[in-house]
């Protein structure tokens, strides 16, 4: 059987299902695994009187929040963002992060205005941008059969840039006060990668398939497929909403991708003395055995042979 290359960061196992959603879980453990930038593009569609209502509404809250912005008043600004955050996430409810529980929800609203403030008031952001748009700007274009592509050296240039503003970016705003949550719900290299992805969408229209090939290939998104030996998949309806579960043989954790509800299959059987341990609510790889405190592979099936 050959499948997307998608392995999870957690337990290491490849995604064996077929995928649901654009926000990738691991079949074996529930981890947020993967963006997965095809599911992307189909976009959910909550209706046009909805879209209507969400544009208009982000019109009149960008224009507030721009003026907070001029007028350096930073708490406003962010209150503006909370607005927008709220009002998203009511509309476009498919692009909540299936890590994040239902009471989570609020602190992810404020976990998103506070990033967006950081960002937009932070010091040196400006240089960023200009340096970003100085990029962009040097980015020369040639025409074939009536279309605009971009030419590949200037281009990767401005990819090159982007990716460096973006890593630091990211990796600095983990740093402050209160975004914690982020880390356990939106793990740095899939937040990378869900940035990446939504810019090379944007860009592969203008790119000539050569230029997408490589394009793809230094964001890390060029798709590979690995080959598995057959796995048992055994379907089986979820507790709270009864929509079809596909769980792999092997599997401890799956999360349901219509209502995020976690489920946890069965108990990990120890390697040294066969003792049925409980799974922690934390875990990684491994675990230590209850009875006789070996350390025990959580996920031991498919891709270890
Ligand atoms: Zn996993
Ligand atoms: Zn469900
Ligand atoms: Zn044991």
């Amino acid at each position: 059987m050959k499948v997307k290359k998608f392995i999870c960061q957690k337990c290491g196992a490849p995604k064996v299902t077929k995928i649901e959603t654009s926000y990738v879980v691991c079949d074996y453990c529930a981890s947020l695994v993967d963006v997965d930038i095809t599911m992307g593009e189909k976009e959910y569609d909550p209706g046009s009187e909805k879209t209507q209502y969400f544009e208009i509404q982000q019109h009149y809250l960008d224009h507030n929040a721009a003026e907070a912005f001029e007028r350096g008043d930073k708490q406003a600004y962010y209150n503006e963002r909370y607005k927008f955050w709220e009002l998203y996430l009511n509309i476009y409810p498919n692009y909540i992060l299936p890590t994040i529980a239902p009471d989570q929800l609020e602190m992810w609203i404020r976990v998103s205005a506070h990033s967006d403030t950081y960002f937009q008031f932070k010091e040196g952001g400006d240089a960023d941008r200009q340096r970003q748009q100085e990029a962009n700007d040097a980015i020369t274009w040639y025409e074939k059969n009536g279309q605009n592509y971009a030419e590949i050296n200037s281009f990767m240039h401005a990819v090159e840039t982007y990716k460096e503003v973006l890593m630091s970016d990211l990796t600095e705003m983990r740093k402050l006060e209160g975004l914690a949550l982020l880390n356990e719900v939106f793990p740095l290299e899939i937040a990378l990668k869900k940035e990446l992805s939504s810019f090379v969408q944007m860009w592969l229209p203008y790119l000539e398939e050569e230029s997408q090939n490589k394009l793809l290939k230094v964001t890390g998104l060029a798709t590979e497929y690995i080959d598995l030996p057959p796995i048992t998949i055994k379907e089986k309806p979820c507790t709270n909403c009864n929509h079809t579960l596909h769980v792999p043989e092997g599997a401890i954790r799956s999360r349901c991708p219509e209502c995020n509800t976690e489920h946890t299959w069965g108990k990990v059987v120890c390697t040294s003395c066969g003792g049925e341990n409980e799974l922690p609510e934390k875990w990684h790889e491994t675990i230590s055995c209850q009875y006789c405190t070996s350390e025990i592979r959580v996920i031991t099936k498919v891709f270890e042979k």
